[in-house]
């Protein structure tokens, strides 16, 4: 897998992980030519999980979407990498559970399943999600909004 950091190909699995419903797998990774770790994530699964919008539109569950907000609204607040990742993990074990054997969920529970987590976390993170997310309805729209905010406050 590419090095996030550096560009290199090559990598050790130092651990891999799946998630309670078995539709994920995740392994942590270390790049061999400058030992930066990242994470990776494989899906396994016949049917998408959709997320259902309030206009009624549907679109395939992305966790990297959520997993983009929650690094930007935990930006400097010292969270480390670790609780990071259980974070988005629990999650999406939490989106799987509740979209059930129809996979699927509303957006507006995504987001709230989101803020319970973040919550008992980091309560700046979770003010910063939670104002910019009970305004959109679109996770994209919704993670654009949020970084051009992060990026007025640098
Ligand atoms: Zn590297």
């Amino acid at each position: 897998m590419l090095c996030p950091h550096c560009g290199h190909m090559d990598d050790k699995v130092l651990e891999s992980r799946q998630n309670s419903s078995g539709s994920t797998i995740r392994r942590r990774r270390e790049c061999l030519a400058c030992g930066y770790r990242f994470t990776s994530y494989e899906r396994i699964e016949e049917k998408p999980l959709m997320v259902v919008k309030r206009d009624g539109r549907r679109e395939p569950f992305d966790i990297k979407k959520v997993e983009r907000g929650i690094r930007i609204t935990t930006e400097k607040r010292h969270i480390g990498q670790e609780t990071i990742e259980q974070l988005v993990q629990d999650i999406e074990d939490e989106v799987v559970l509740k979209a059930g054997a129809k996979r699927e969920i509303s957006s507006k529970s995504i987001g709230e399943v989101a803020l319970r987590k973040l919550y008992t976390i980091d309560t700046v993170a979770y003010i910063r999600f939670a104002s910019v997310y009970r305004a959109f309805d679109n996770v994209d729209q919704f993670v654009e909004e949020i970084e051009s905010i992060t990026h007025k406050l640098k």
